[in-house]
C-alpha cells in the first residue's frame, strides 16, 4: 500500500549508511526528528461530504484523505504535522470516458470544483482543495490505464490517461517499443499528469520531453470533446496540443493520449565521470550536449551534491579510492543506440571530451549502480523526514550565459532563508543547445511546530523564486505552476499573455468548474 503522508509503497526503505547522520549534521545542523499525527486522527475530523450520493463517489473519509494532498513540502507537513483540513467531498474512480462524462454533468449540476488526480506527484500544490462553499470532486485517473492502441507503422500508441509510467512501458515493451519518459516520480506519475504538467524525464536528451512524445489525444472538457489528431506535422494555424499541455487540469480531464514510440533500443550504458572542479564539468557537459553523441541522459552535480551523493551512497570501498579533489564534480551520462558499437564509440568520444577539460571517468558500476536506483532516490525523503530533516527541491532552466549568475542567486537566496542552518546543493540534468535545467535541493532541521518550518520553507521558497525571476529563468522547468508558482508566473507570460491564457481556458470551462485556483 502507498504511504498516506509521505513517498512510496510502505513496503519500501531507503536507508542511508550509519556514517551518513553525522555528515547531514556537520552540513545542515542538528536534526529534530518530530512524532508524525495518526492517520486515524485527521480521519476523524473530516466533515460529512457535500455532494449527493451517485454510485461512482466514494465518500469514504480515508479515501477522501489519501486523495487530499500531493508531493510538496507544503503538502507534506499539512500531513505530517497534522494540520491538514481541506478535502475533497468525494473521489471518483472512474473506467470508462462515459463515466467521466457523467462525473463532469455531476459536476456541473452541483457546481462543485472537480480536481483531476494522476498519480498525486505533483509537487507544486496542484491537488489541493480550496478552502470555501463550493463542494470538491477528485476524478481519480487510476483505473484508465489500458494501452488502447499501438501502430506499429507511424510508430504511435494510444493510452487511456491515467496509466502510470511502469504499466505504460511494460504494455509497450511487450511489442518492442519504449516511450523513454522517466522522471524520478515514474512509479506513480501518469501519462495524463505528465502532459497537463508539461514533465520532463531523466532521459529527456535522448527521448525529448513530454511535449516531443504527446502526438493527440481526447480532453473531456465542461464545454464538450477537444480531439487533437495525431498529424505527424501541421501548418494549420496554432497547435491546439500547445493549450492542453500544461493546462494543470483546467482545460478538462484528458482520457486519452497518443504517444510517439521507438523501438526498444538494443543497447544502453550508464557511465559517470568525477572532474575536479565545477567549471570543468559544465564545459563538458555544454561541449556534450551540443555533439552528435548517442546521449540521452546527462547529470552534473555541483560539489555539494557531490558531496551528499557519495556520502549517502554507503560504505563502498570503491568510493575511498576516488581522488579526493575538494571541489570534486560527478557527471553521469547514459549512451543509448541500436548497435553496441555506437555506444563503445561514443562513450570513448565522451571520455576523450571529459579528459580533455580534467575529467577522470570512472569503473563501469559507478553509472550502473546509478540507474538501478534511479527511482529510489525519491525514497530518501521519507528518511530523511524520519531522521529529522526537510527537504524542498526546486527547478529552473536558464541560457548557458545565466547559469552562473542565476546558480549564485537561486542558492544565495536559499541559504539566507534558511538563516545559517540547512543545506543546499544542484545540479544541472536537462540539456538544450542554448542552456539546460538547473535543480536545487535545500534540507533543514525540522521544528517542533509546523508554523516554524513553513515559515522557513516560504522564506526559502519565495527567495528563491525572486532569484529566479532576476536570473530571467523560468519558474518552472518541469514541475510546473499549481498554487507554489502561481505568484511568479506574470514575469513570464505578461499580462497579456495571462489573459489570453485565461481566455482560452474559459472557453473549455465557462463556470470554473476544473481546479480552479491553480495555474492562473
Ligand atoms: C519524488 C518526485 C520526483 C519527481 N520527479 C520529476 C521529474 O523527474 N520530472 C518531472 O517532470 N516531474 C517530476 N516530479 C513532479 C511530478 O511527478 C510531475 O509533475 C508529474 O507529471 C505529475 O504527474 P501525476 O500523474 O502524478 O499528476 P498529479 O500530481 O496527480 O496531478 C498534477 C496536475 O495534473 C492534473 N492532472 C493529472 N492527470 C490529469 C488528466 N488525466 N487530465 C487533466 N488533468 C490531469 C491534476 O489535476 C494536477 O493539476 C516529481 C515529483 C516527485 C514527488
Amino acid at each position: 500500500m502507498k504511504r498516506w503522508n509521505g513517498w512510496g509503497y510502505s513496503t519500501i526503505d531507503m536507508p542511508v549508511p550509519p556514517t551518513a547522520a553525522p555528515l547531514l549534521a556537520s552540513l545542515a545542523g542538528t536534526p529534530c526528528p518530530q512524532r508524525d499525527a495518526a492517520l486515524e486522527q485527521i480521519v476523524e475530523k473530516i466533515p460529512p461530504s457535500r455532494l449527493s450520493p451517485d454510485p461512482l463517489l466514494s465518500t469514504e473519509p480515508e479515501t477522501r484523505l489519501r486523495h487530499s494532498r500531493g508531493q510538496s513540502l507544503s503538502d507534506w507537513l499539512e500531513l505530517r504535522y497534522g494540520s491538514v483540513n481541506t478535502f475533497p467531498d468525494a473521489v471518483a474512480f472512474p473506467e470508462t470516458s462515459e463515466q467521466l462524462e457523467h462525473l463532469l454533468g455531476l459536476a456541473k449540476r452541483e457546481n462543485a470544483i472537480v480536481i483531476p488526480y494522476g498519480g498525486g506527484t505533483s509537487v507544486v500544490g496542484h491537488l489541493t482543495p480550496p478552502s470555501g462553499d463550493r463542494p470538491v470532486l477528485t476524478v481519480s485517473m487510476a483505473r484508465l490505464n489500458r494501452l488502447l492502441d499501438l501502430n506499429q507503422q507511424d510508430h504511435l500508441a494510444t493510452f487511456q490517461a491515467g496509466v502510470a509510467g511502469p504499466d505504460l512501458e511494460a504494455s509497450l515493451r511487450n511489442f518492442g517499443y519504449v516511450l523513454g519518459h522517466y522522471p524520478q516520480s515514474f512509479e506513480f506519475s501518469t501519462l495524463g499528469g505528465w502532459v497537463v504538467t508539461r514533465s520532463s524525464g531523466q532521459q529527456s536528451l535522448g527521448y525529448g520531453r513530454i511535449e516531443d512524445l504527446f502526438a493527440g489525444g481526447t480532453l473531456l472538457s465542461p464545454a464538450g470533446k477537444l480531439v487533437m489528431p495525431n498529424h505527424p506535422a501541421s501548418s494549420a494555424g496554432p497547435d491546439l496540443r500547445q493549450i492542453v499541455l500544461g493546462s494543470e487540469g483546467k482545460a478538462g480531464i484528458l482520457s486519452q493520449v497518443t504517444v510517439r514510440v521507438t523501438p526498444q533500443p538494443a543497447h544502453e550504458k550508464f557511465a559517470a565521470i568525477l572532474f575536479p572542479s565545477w567549471q570543468q564539468a559544465v564545459e563538458t557537459a555544454q561541449a556534450l550536449a551540443r555533439s552528435e553523441l548517442c546521449l540521452s541522459m546527462m547529470r552534473v552535480s555541483d560539489a555539494r551534491e557531490t558531496v551528499v551523493q557519495l556520502g549517502l551512497a554507503g560504505t563502498n570501498p570503491a568510493l575511498k579510492l576516488l581522488p579526493t579533489w575538494p571541489e570534486r564534480c560527478l557527471m553521469l551520462l547514459a549512451f543509448t543506440a541500436n548497435s553496441r558499437l555506437t555506444v563503445e564509440r561514443d562513450r570513448l568520444r565522451g571520455w576523450h571530451a571529459a579528459r580533455q577539460r580534467g575529467g577522470l571517468p570512472l569503473p563501469g558500476p559507478f553509472g550502473e549502480k546509478w540507474r538501478e536506483k534511479r527511482f529510489r532516490g525519491a525514497y530518501l525523503r521519507n528518511t530523511l523526514w524520519d531522521l529529522g530533516y526537510a527537504v524542498d527541491t526546486l527547478e529552473t532552466c536558464l541560457l548557458w550565459s545565466r547559469l552562473d549568475q542565476g546558480k549564485s542567486l537561486i542558492e544565495n537566496a536559499l541559504f539566507e532563508g534558511l538563516n545559517g542552518e540547512g543545506h543546499v546543493f544542484s545540479h544541472l540534468s536537462h540539456f538544450y543547445p542554448s542552456g539546460c535545467s538547473l535543480y536545487t535541493t535545500y534540507l533543514f532541521p525540522l521544528s517542533d511546530t509546523e508554523h516554524a518550518v513553513r515559515e522557513k520553507w516560504r522564506r526559502c521558497k519565495s527567495g528563491a523564486s525572486e532569484a529566479i525571476v532576476r536570473a530571467q529563468g523560468t519558474i518552472s522547468h518541469q514541475h510546473g505552476v499549481g498554487l507554489d508558482h502561481k505568484p511568479y508566473l506574470q514575469y513570464e507570460k505578461g499580462q497579456l499573455g495571462l489573459d489570453a491564457l485565461s481566455a482560452s481556458l474559459h472557453t473549455f470551462d465557462p463556470n470554473s468548474l476544473m481546479n480552479p485556483d491553480k495555474l492562473l
